[in-house]
């Protein structure tokens, strides 16, 4: 500590190089205490064929912070039980909720069966977030299956919910066709660069990308 004699005592704001408190650096610093390196690095993704909720609910998930019982125990919530609700295998934890939970997997094989991708290689969910599964790398359209597998995230992490809370019936082809109507009411509006009519959305959307 260095006593300066020519001011009088005052508040300083350490985490500011000028002393003066400001929210992007409490934010920050709690960011960093509360959730792991990797994820305070991710930084925002966007993609505006999707809704706003969507958006902000994927970079939650690259935030680490969807309510997954792995998650909530780590906040010191008390939990009966941190198992995955779905299958009972594994703990909950974000991966194995979105997508590696045999009960979610079944649900990615009949997307990427959808879209013509016969052998998806997924090494983690970020592969899934980037739009990197499938031969989709330097299409125009890349934007177009990104929306689309964002869009099934979304409507996993709904149907997790409404079978954890409502103990609705967990099916992946009824999964999938609210994927894929979802997706077409989002996306097609929001496309400008391309028409999306529904019969080539719902039988060759790869067709769409390119
Ligand atoms: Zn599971």
């Amino acid at each position: 500590m260095v006593l300066n004699t020519d001011k009088a005592d005052s508040w300083s704001w350490a985490l500011s190089n000028n002393g003066c408190f400001n929210c992007k650096s409490l934010s920050g610093f709690i960011d960093s205490k509360l959730l792991n390196n990797t994820a305070v690095l991710a930084g925002t993704m966007r993609n505006n064929l999707v809704p706003k909720k969507v958006e902000v609910f994927i970079w939650r998930v690259r935030k680490g912070r969807i309510p997954v019982l792995a998650e909530l125990d780590k906040r010191g919530i008390d939990l009966h039980s941190v198992r995955c609700p779905l299958c009972d295998n594994d703990i909950e934890g974000i991966n194995h909720s979105l997508l590696n939970c045999e009960r979610v997997w079944e649900i990615w094989l009949r997307v990427f069966d959808w879209w013509g991708v016969t052998r998806p290689t997924v090494v983690g969910l970020n592969d899934i977030l980037e739009g990197n599964v499938g031969s989709f790398g330097k299409d125009p359209g890349k934007d177009i299956w990104q929306a689309a597998l964002w869009t099934s995230v979304y409507l996993i992490w709904k149907n997790r919910n409404e079978k954890v809370f409502k103990n609705k019936c967990w099916s992946a082809p009824v999964a999938l066709s609210e994927i894929q109507v979802k997706g077409f009411e989002w996306i097609a509006k929001r496309c400008k660069r391309k028409v999306i009519d529904w019969h080539s959305w719902f039988q060759n959307p790869y067709s769409l990308t390119v």
